[in-house]
């Protein structure tokens, strides 16, 4: 499946994701996907010999982590668009922030995909952006924070059955990356690290949760900033992954953390995930990159258009093109910010800085991360 000539990198995107909505009413009612899809070719950063469609995966793939009768009732629900009170409150379908919507079915079945896909191709190396993916808080057997599957499980699990022994996830979204770190705690060739705002849902992941060994935790404070970002990824991030020696690197790059985010209270610019993946890039031979949390429809497509600039190292020009501003001009938000839009989240991809101090709590939680524990 590895082409001897691929160009890398490689974009995983899909149709399924454009029109697509969990509802009027709920976070993920706004694009992602498909304007970012769009943000790259009107960028002219997306010909098509670097575009891939993203296939369902079928249900022996995905029951290689999830529970093969939870699978069937996303199928179910997706046929009838209903849910019985029975597969409601046991696999918190139509529950808990998880509708039952159009692609219920289809549309995680097609991230799947694509991050399966992903994995296959860079068996022998190479990186891939799947934007599409990156739901990390999917449980082997029930729905949870409008994950319905774990894409990135199903990823590494895909580099593990390919031979692989070590690699290390990365998650800089606004929530804690429960499931994936659950899915491998304890198994020494799957290191996970995630940062995320403390105390906020699912409240999983306080500093001194190691998950066996595996896992190191990052639960930051409400305004963290890009200066913040930098001391955690160059203090704590980059040790960790280069002392794994990672065979693989996964990040999921949520978008949520962003200041104008309206799901979280922390404060970073896009220039902080640029500068992870930059700081993560050279560590191992294969990489994968996918979204994740973003509920803000500018500031998510924007962040992860920079990523895929960056991924192909391509400078970002400080003013979007004509069709770049179009494409975000479309675009509609149900919520306050978006009656009145500023100039920038049409004519720039590329957020100002957001330096700040780095608080002590910061600090010591890099710290922190580095000590063994006995
Ligand atoms: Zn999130």
């Amino acid at each position: 499946m590895q082409s001897e000539l691929r160009a890398w990198p490689v974009f995983i995107g899909s149709e399924i994701y454009r029109g697509s909505t969990y509802g009027p009413t709920h976070p993920l009612a706004v694009p992602r996907v498909s304007t970012v899809t769009d943000l790259g070719r009107a960028m002219g950063w997306l010909p098509d010999h670097r575009f891939l469609a993203a296939p369902m995966a079928n249900e022996d793939e995905v029951c290689r982590f999830h529970d093969r009768a939870y699978v069937r009732a996303l199928a179910e629900a997706e046929r009838t668009q209903m849910v019985s009170e029975a597969a409601r409150a046991r696999f918190r379908i139509g529950a808990d922030g998880n509708p039952v919507y159009a692609e219920i079915y289809r549309r995680p079945m097609t991230s799947a995909g694509g991050v399966l896909l992903a994995a296959s191709l860079t068996a022998d190396g190479g990186t891939v952006f799947c934007p599409g993916g990156g739901t990390h808080h999917g449980r082997a057997d029930r729905a949870a924070g409008f994950c319905y599957l774990n894409d990135p499980v199903l990823g590494i699990l895909r580099w593990l059955d390919l031979g692989l022994s070590r690699v290390a996830y990365v998650d800089i979204d606004a929530h804690h990356g429960d499931g994936v770190q659950d899915a491998f705690a304890g198994d020494a060739r799957v290191l996970t690290l995630s940062v995320h705002e403390a105390g906020r849902w699912p409240r999983s992941g306080a500093a001194n949760d190691r998950a066996g060994g595996s896992a190191r935790n990052f639960p930051v404070p409400a305004g963290f900033n890009d200066s913040e970002m930098r001391h955690v990824l160059h203090a704590a991030i980059v040790p960790l992954v280069a002392a794994h020696r990672p065979e693989a690197i996964f990040l999921q790059a949520g978008a949520d953390g962003l200041e104008e985010d309206p799901l979280s209270r922390l404060a970073l610019s896009n220039n902080a995930h640029i500068e992870v993946l930059e700081a993560l890039r050279g560590l191992a031979p294969r990489l994968i990159v996918t979204g994740g949390g973003g509920y803000n429809p500018w500031t998510v497509a924007r962040c992860w258009a920079c990523l895929w600039a960056t991924l192909l190292r391509v400078p970002i020009p400080p003013r979007t093109t004509s069709a770049a501003e179009a494409v975000l001009r479309t675009l509609t938000y149900n919520r306050a910010a978006g009656r009145n839009p500023p100039a920038h989240w049409f004519t720039t991809l590329r957020d100002a800085p957001r330096e700040g101090m780095v608080r002590p709590a910061i600090t010591a939680l890099a710290a922190a991360s580095l000590e063994e524990i006995v």
